[in-house]
């Protein structure tokens, strides 16, 4: 029993070394990723209901890896966000998409994702200037996108920051809503101009009463606050129509159009 254990142990550790050593292979490759242009962001339409029109699209992370092909942002955005990494990244998304959103012709805005980690950081306000002044995009066609963990801790701290970024004059929309801890009072306290209501509500709407109750419970104090309501994850004609009648004013998913380079991008419904 002594060796077997023995054996299970070395067995475990053997494997740890792998898991490690695949960690350490992905991070050095990652830390030339940018420097090696494999980094892309690719395009996908938000939708408003009345004007049938595309009036914006959301940035997203895909990495081209020289050997092991297309790499999810699932699979590396949190490896970047432990090894610091994702200041770089963050730095050369905020920068392309402005760079890209200034040729589209069509002038639709361009929603880039902010991770805490750069939300926290002091520098972020100048490199959204910076990005705003290399590009020469209008500020108020640049809208970042923040997590409700960014509203936990320091209060005040990020209050702060959301209104320099507004000074700026770039729109500010919280993602992901209802998948984290804030109630829907604490957002009066922050100044968002958009709502983007996670994609597990949207897919369970159909068959959840609590789903359809939370969506409602959003778009009704929307009403009152005067914040646009995105829904994401639209799949369906019957998931579109639903949430109109609902009041949400914004939409995206893969309904409407899937994420594509900015060349392949949708721009006509
Ligand atoms: P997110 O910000 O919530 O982005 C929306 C995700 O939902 C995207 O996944 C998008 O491709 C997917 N999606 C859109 N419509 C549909 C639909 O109708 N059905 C389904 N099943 N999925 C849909 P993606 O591109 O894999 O990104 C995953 C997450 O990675 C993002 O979630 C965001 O949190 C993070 N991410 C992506 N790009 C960046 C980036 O540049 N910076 C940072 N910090 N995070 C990023
Ligand atoms: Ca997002
Ligand atoms: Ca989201
Ligand atoms: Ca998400």
């Amino acid at each position: 029993a002594k060796r077997n254990g023995r054996n299970r142990y070395e067995y475990f550790t053997q494997e740890m070394d792998v898991q490690a050593r695949a960690r350490r292979s992905m991070e050095n490759d990652l830390r030339e990723a940018i420097t090696e242009n494999q980094m892309r962001l690719y395009y996908q339409p938000i939708t408003n209901s009345e004007q049938h029109a595309i009036i914006g699209y959301e940035a997203l992370m895909r990495w081209h890896h020289p050997s092991k092909g297309l790499i999810m942002p699932a699979e590396f955005i949190p490896l970047a966000e432990e090894t610091g990494l994702i200041h770089s990244l963050g730095a050369w998304a905020l920068y392309e998409a402005c760079h890209e959103a200034k040729k589209w012709a069509g002038g639709q805005t361009v929603s880039v994702n902010l991770s805490p980690v750069q939300f926290k950081n002091s520098t972020l306000i100048s490199l959204v200037e910076g990005a705003l002044r290399e590009s020469g995009l209008e500020p108020w066609r640049l809208e970042v996108e923040i997590t409700e963990s960014v509203l936990l801790n320091d209060t005040l701290g990020n209050i702060r920051t959301l209104q320099n970024l507004k000074a700026l004059g770039v729109l500010i929309a919280l993602d992901d809503f209802g998948t984290g801890y804030s109630s829907l009072s604490y957002l009066r306290s922050f100044p968002f101009d958009k709502i983007k209501i996670d994609r597990s509500f949207i897919n369970d709407m159909s068959d959840s009463r609590e789903a359809l109750a939370i969506i409602r419970a959003i778009t009704g104090m929307s009403r009152s606050l005067d914040i646009q309501i995105t829904a994401e994850g639209v799949e369906s004609r019957e998931q579109f129509d639903k949430l109109k009648e609902e009041g949400c004013t914004l939409f995206q998913g893969y309904f409407f159009g899937r994420p594509q380079p900015s060349e392949l991008r949708l721009t006509v419904l």
